[in-house]
């Protein structure tokens, strides 16, 4: 068993430290807010009160912050954490940065005698809890099958998707995908309300027809639907509407770097800012919904 530093312990580094910790592994949390650490702590881990002191004797690093400048920060800012590693130790970053951000921690880690890998995920909070997480990895072969193991202790499926930043390319790609089926799903419901169908009613058939998604199997955006999905949570804790307008930017990013046309992930895009701008960054993303019941006339 390793010697792991986790580093975030947010809605999803919280469950991902607490399957660590089931798998035997003493799991050294940090976050900057110390009540995530007591959390982590209540759940089995070793609560550090610095970064620094997260990584004593820890070969193996693992990252799970909201975004690039925060990973940048932590590995090659001020005291970065890069400097205090012992060579030949492994870094994941599972945060969903930018692909050009993970390229430079990568040859900078590698300067240090470090490997370094992208590893953002997918599955959500559920996902996260349930160990059944699918890691989208960016590195070499050697990195990939070193990093392998410990990612299938927190997940079902663990993905090699090519070399440094392929992780996080994927990761954009499949989130505005997400995106977009979010904002239709969010879009057909409503149609339907307001043509007197009831949620619950319209949810299945759709579950069993031609339109069925990702969200309409996991993550219904109407309250009272699905007793799991965060809707039914009044829209607390899940997939902040923020970061899903940041991973909306990372993919308008590289559609502008290759030219690539990308007309659904900008209206999605479009609807997501519109929604955070209106005060409701803080909340799921499925809460969307109530974009669209605000949105209708009369
Ligand atoms: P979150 O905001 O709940 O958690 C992030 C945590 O990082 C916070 O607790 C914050 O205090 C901590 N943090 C920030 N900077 C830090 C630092 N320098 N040192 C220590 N702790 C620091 O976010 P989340 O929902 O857990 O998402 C984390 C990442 O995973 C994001 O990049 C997100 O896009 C991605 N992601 C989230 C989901 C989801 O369903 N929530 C699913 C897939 C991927």
């Amino acid at each position: 068993m390793a010697t792991i530093a986790f580093i975030g312990l947010g809605n999803m580094g919280l469950p991902m430290t607490a399957n660590l910790v089931k798998a035997g592994h003493r799991v050294q949390a940090f976050d900057l807010q110390s009540e995530a650490v007591s959390r982590a702590a209540d759940l089995g881990a070793a609560p550090a009160n610095t970064v620094v002191a997260a990584v004593k004797n820890a070969t193996l690093v693992i990252s799970m912050l909201q975004q690039g400048q925060q990973v940048s920060r932590l590995y090659t800012g001020n005291d970065g954490l890069f400097g205090h590693l012992a060579p030949g130790s492994l870094v994941i970053d599972c945060s969903t940065i930018e692909a050009e951000t993970a390229q430079n921690l990568a040859t900078v880690a590698a300067g240090h005698g470090l490997d370094f890998v992208d590893a953002p995920v997918s599955g959500g909070v559920a996902g996260a809890e349930a160990g059944t997480l699918t890691f989208i990895v960016g590195g070499s072969e050697e990195q990939f099958t070193q990093a392998r193991p410990v990612l299938a202790q927190m997940g079902q499926k663990v993905l090699h998707a090519g070399s440094h930043g392929a992780g996080q390319i994927a990761k954009a790609c499949n989130n505005l995908l997400l995106a977009a089926q979010m904002a239709a799903s969010c879009e057909a419901l409503s149609l339907g309300l307001d043509h007197g169908l009831k949620a619950d009613v319209l949810s299945e058939i759709i579950h069993q027809s031609s339109g069925n998604n990702w969200v309409m199997e996991h993550y219904n955006p109407v309250p009272g639907v699905m007793a799991s999905a965060p809707a039914s949570q009044h829209y607390q804790g899940g997939f902040q509407v923020k970061l899903m307008c940041k991973d909306l930017n990372l993919a308008m990013s590289l559609s502008q770097a290759s030219g690539s046309p990308v007309p659904m992930g900008s209206a999605a895009r479009a609807l997501f800012s519109l929604h955070q701008v209106a005060g409701n960054g803080s909340l799921d993303f499925s809460s969307l919904f109530y974009l669209y019941r605000q949105q209708k006339a009369g």
